[in-house]
């Protein structure tokens, strides 16, 4: 990008915050929440089938890997990508608390059987 280094990282801030200022104001705009993950969250070295954590994935050239713990065969960026939308959801779930506000802790949800319809006249028959 660019040679200097310090400039380079400066130009890549910048057009990140424009970037997720866009974000933002255009997810405001459609009603929709933005969650951000943290900058050290290990996604790319995580795999997103049984969360082993590999740090041989550290290197940039890596980019696929299968896991030592369960095989699962992971693109980088694809494995990321799935790793990051899980961890968002979770902070939201987390912050917002309300998962299992909304659940039946386990209870059964099903409707019972089928009963008769109540007669709503109230004149025997
Ligand atoms: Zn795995």
């Amino acid at each position: 990008m660019v040679k200097n280094h310090k400039l380079a990282l400066s130009i890549s801030d910048a057009s990140w915050a424009k970037f997720v200022g866009m974000l933002e104001y255009k997810a405001l705009w459609h009603d929709r929440v933005i969650q951000k993950v943290d900058t050290f969250y290990p996604s790319s070295q995580t795999c997103n089938h049984c969360g082993f954590v590999n740090p041989k994935v550290k290197d940039l050239k890596l980019r696929e890997w299968s896991c030592p713990d369960c095989n699962d065969y992971n693109l980088r960026d694809e494995n990321a990508a799935l790793n990051i939308l899980s961890e968002g959801l979770r902070i939201l779930t987390a912050a917002v608390g309300a998962s299992d506000a909304l659940n039946a802790y386990g209870d059964e949800v099903r409707p019972g059987e089928i009963q008769e319809p109540v007669a709503l006249t109230g004149s025997p028959a």
